[in-house]
């Protein structure tokens, strides 16, 4: 199986490149952010839960993120693998998904990193809000929260893919062909 990570910060583009990776490589997309604004919609029980979190910028408790996530996983019943958006974001959520993956035979291919500068993700968002209603997106605070929490919480994790000699990250600025061609590069090569 090919089981990729796909790293950055907010806005960085992991949707508009997984989009892509999935349609290339045959592989089965998980946004932990999709899933729960799709569940915010269906105003289910873990949709009111995501909700009064991710509004302000916070993180889902990892508790919640992990089962949901594991349970999306187990759905799969023949994948040829996955590409992990948004997930892990805590160095738990990192330890839970190894453990999940190796409980299937399987494990992190390679985790890539789309690198942008916090400017130009503030800039991102606040244009990313006026068309997606966002209340996240639409915010500053909301935002420097995001980028923050990113820096202490989730950032550390490379450190985890480091060790095994998985990580990898390309500049995520340009075109999004040329972006696309970069992380072809580094998943062909795994
Ligand atoms: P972005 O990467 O643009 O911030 P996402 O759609 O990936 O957007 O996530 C939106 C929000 O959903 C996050 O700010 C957070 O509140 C919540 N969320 C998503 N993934 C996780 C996760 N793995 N752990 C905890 N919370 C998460």
């Amino acid at each position: 199986m090919l089981n990729i990570i796909l790293f950055g910060p907010p806005g960085a583009g992991k949707g508009t490149q997984s989009v892509k990776l999935i349609e290339k490589y045959g592989l089965v997309h998980l946004s932990t952010g999709d899933i729960f604004r799709a569940n915010m919609k269906g105003e289910t029980e873990l949709g009111i839960l995501a909700k009064s979190y991710i509004d302000k910028g916070d993180l889902v408790p990892d508790e919640v993120t992990i089962k949901m996530l594991e349970s999306e996983v187990n759905k799969q019943e023949n994948p040829k693998g996955f590409i992990f958006d948004g997930f892990p974001r805590t160095s738990a959520q990192a330890v839970a998904l190894d453990q999940f993956l190796s409980g299937r035979g399987t494990e992190i291919s390679g985790c890539v990193s789309l690198i942008v500068a916090d400017d130009e993700v503030r800039v991102r968002l606040l244009n990313r809000a006026k068309d997606s209603g966002r209340a996240d997106d639409a915010d500053i605070n909301v935002i420097n929260d995001r980028i923050q929490i990113y820096k202490n919480e989730t950032l550390p994790i490379i450190g985890h893919y480091e060790k095994l000699d998985r990580y990898s990250a390309v500049y995520g600025v340009g075109e999004i062909e040329e972006i696309f061609k970069l992380l072809t590069d580094v998943i062909d090569s795994l």
